[in-house]
């Protein structure tokens, strides 16, 4: 069968013309085309036609090759562009390339024409179609799928710019932070249907009275903030004066008045904080304080932040975790889809607090990372992971171990130091320790973190992106990271809706593309497993698969419980 092919020619002989044609035909294609000769001609070639290929020969009097390149590139347009040289030496293919084209193709050696545009026209397919995932994964990243409002990540990046122009030119910023009073009284009473059409209805009220340049974003729940790039304290109240009464006016839901109220937070840059995550802190600490009060608002004062005693006796008890040896891993396996081995395990912290219980790791991260205790934990878990790791080498269950790294571990200039030490002491191989590091983490300095996981890769350690499609990376950024694994958050995966998938599947694909292996987090049951498998996924973790497994656990399971379910259970998923 033959294919069709539109090709815009620029030359100025008709034998140059037959020379392609036949010589396309003779390769599958049904060419249709057009014949220019001139720059002006190019330009309006192309906004009158599509075309899948520019094929342009280099001996026309009036036209050169750059020229024509130029106009290509102005035209925005991703089309192929191949020259056809006349000389017999490959010289001027050289020089055409240089000017951009694609591939140069000597007329004495007409057979490699078909080929040329063959792969060209893959390469732009390839690219269109990243481009389009692109703009669907930004979306998807950026955007709250109930609402359409900007969410946590826009609103962070957002944030993150404002506050470094504010900066420079030394004016302040405003964050308010809105939580709806009687939200989950409507849920209870009307159902979760009207809950969401009730959010659904806030972003276009609180829009009405703001400026152009204001952003407002659902955060989740029944929380939306707004960010005032030019507000200072007494300008963001007098704001918050006036969405309050906005907000005490009922919404009008499917026939029904909703009266529901908002408590609202305000925290200012610089004077409350001068990076993103800071102020959203404040921010919604500053909300806290205004549920009750009788204002109905707050603005944010250090002293909110000490009227926290819970918070405070924690940090002094994590001081001591360490040395008390309160601190534990339990260890999550990840099975391979295709075999059902067990290649690698993950290492999830936990604190057996003498008092409170066994607390899960975000429970206390958040503050160990604002204490400055985080090195210190990090150190002690990686010590306890490696030794993890040269235990299940000893009974001859060599897997890999992975370890969480937050923030501020990434920017420990003594990290990988530390690391390679602790590789050393316990004789394991830099392959079997594998860091998982949070997409947003990587986000927060992309520059310095690419920097850092290049010493780490250098070393032979692997790298894993944790929590994928929860903060936004760019391609072009994927692509500089070598990166071993992506891990899909368990969010996308726990309830995969038809546009949970197509999160899913472009991931797998976008990650696949670049060599990278895919996990999927949260598997709890045979369905998504299977599901997973069909769409492509390498490797999945999660209740289903195992509980998690304490120290004494994991060889054993290793030894006994792993090799038969991979026979048994884990591979059929195929
Ligand atoms: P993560 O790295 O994304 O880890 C996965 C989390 O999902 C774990 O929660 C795990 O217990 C949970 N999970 C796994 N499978 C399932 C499932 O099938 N269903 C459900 N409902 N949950 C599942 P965990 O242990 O509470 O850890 C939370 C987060 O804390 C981790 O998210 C990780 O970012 C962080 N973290 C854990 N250990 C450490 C550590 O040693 N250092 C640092 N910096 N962070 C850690
Ligand atoms: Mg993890
Ligand atoms: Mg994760």
């Amino acid at each position: 069968m033959h294919r069709s092919l539109r090709i815009l020619i620029i030359s100025h002989s008709d034998d140059d013309v037959t020379l392609i044609i036949r010589e396309l035909h003779r390769n599958g294609y049904e060419p249709t085309y057009e014949r220019v000769e001139t720059a002006a001609a190019v330009t309006q070639a192309l906004v009158k036609k599509i075309w899948d290929v520019i094929i342009a020969c280099d001996t026309i009097p009036h036209f050169d090759i750059s020229s024509g390149l130029k106009t290509l590139e102005n035209s925005g347009l991703d089309i192929p562009f191949i020259v056809i040289s006349g000389a017999t030496s490959e010289e001027i293919a050289v020089a055409s390339m240089k000017a951009g084209a694609l591939d140069c193709i000597l007329k004495g050696n007409m057979a490699r024409l078909a080929p040329a545009i063959e792969r060209e026209l893959g390469v732009v397919e390839q690219r269109q179609y990243q481009t389009r995932m692109e703009g669907t994964l930004r979306h998807v990243h950026y955007y709250d799928p109930l609402t359409d409002l900007p969410n946590l990540t826009f609103l962070k990046e957002r944030l993150q710019k404002t506050i470094i122009t504010a900066h420079h030119e030394s004016r302040s910023i405003a964050l308010l932070m809105i939580n709806l009073n009687r939200f989950s009284e409507i849920t209870e009473t009307f159902g979760h249907q009207y809950g969401d059409l009730l959010l659904k209805e806030i972003g276009p009220r609180i829009r009405g009275i703001l400026h152009e340049s204001d952003v407002i974003g659902r955060l989740g729940g029944d929380k939306f903030a707004v960010l005032l790039p030019t507000a200072d304290v007494e300008a963001a109240t007098q704001l918050t004066r006036t969405l309050l009464r906005e907000m005490e006016t009922s919404f009008l839901v499917e026939g029904v008045h909703l009266y529901i109220g908002a408590s609202i937070g305000i925290a200012v840059f610089p004077d409350h904080g001068e990076y993103a995550d800071l102020l959203l802190r404040r921010a919604d600490i500053a909300m806290h304080a205004a549920k009750k009060s009788d204002l109905g608002y707050a603005t944010y004062t250090s002293a909110m932040d000490r009227a926290n005693p819970k918070r405070l006796a924690l940090a002094t008890e994590l001081k001591h975790a360490i040395q008390k040896e309160e601190l534990f891993l339990l260890y999550q396996p990840k099975v391979e889809l295709k075999t059902g081995h067990i290649g690698s395990v993950e290492a999830l912290l936990r604190w057996q607090h003498p008092e409170r219980g066994i607390l899960p790791p975000d429970e206390f991260i958040p503050l160990a990372e604002r204490s400055g205790l985080i090195n210190p934990m990090t150190l002690w878990v990686l010590g306890a992971a490696i030794s993890q790791c040269h235990v299940c080498r000893q009974v001859g269950k060599p897997i890999v171990v992975a370890v969480n790294l937050s923030t501020r571990s990434l920017k420990d200039p003594k990290i990988i130091d530390n690391i390679s030490n602790l590789l050393k002491t316990h004789a394991v191989p830099s392959q079997y320790l594998k860091l998982e590091i949070t997409e947003s983490t990587l986000m927060e300095d992309p520059r310095r973190s690419l920097e850092i996981i290049k010493r780490l890769k250098r070393m032979g350690v692997r790298i894993s992106i944790d929590d994928f499609g929860t903060g936004y990376s760019s391609l072009s950024y994927l692509k500089k990271l070598p990166a071993d694994e992506i891990k899909i958050d368990k969010s996308f995966i726990m309830d995969m809706d038809q546009e949970g998938i197509v999160i899913v599947r472009s991931t797998i694909d976008l990650a696949h593309n670049l060599g990278i292996t895919v996990v999927a987090e949260g598997v709890e049951s045979r369905d998504l497993m299977d599901q997973l498998a069909g769409l492509g996924c390498d490797e999945v973790q999660g209740n289903y698969i195992s509980d998690l497994l304490s120290s004494d656990e994991l060889p054993l399971w290793l030894i006994d419980t792993a090799p038969k379910n991979a026979k048994t259970i884990w591979r059929t998923a195929l």
